[in-house]
């Protein structure tokens, strides 16, 4: 299904809109403000961007606040795991073995 770029006419602001086709009437309304009064706008071409290519283009800041909300998370301490471990000598007997 093709996607046409609309602009309201009352705000400017452009709206994607899948249609089926051209010719029939586009029911779509302005994501911003909800009028009705759209015009199509032709783009001058389209390009593919892989998911990869979005990321590279995403701004350096992205990824540092990214960081930085991994980092408050719990399971970002280290010594939250560390401290559920218990040396090997102090380990009990394994028990008798389990039979199959
Ligand atoms: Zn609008």
């Amino acid at each position: 299904m093709p996607l046409y770029v609309y602009q309201c006419r009352r705000c400017e602001v452009r709206t994607e809109v899948l249609q089926r086709r051209l010719d029939t009437p586009c029911e779509a309304v302005c994501e911003t403000c909800g009028s009705a009064d759209l015009e199509r706008v032709f783009s001058a071409f389209a390009t593919y961007r892989s998911e990869l290519d979005r990321l590279r283009e995403l701004d350096p800041k992205y990824y540092a606040r990214v960081d930085q909300a991994m980092a408050n998370t719990r399971d970002a301490d280290p010594m939250r795991h560390l401290n559920r471990m218990m040396p090997f000598d102090s380990a009990r007997e394994p028990g008798e073995r389990i039979k199959f």
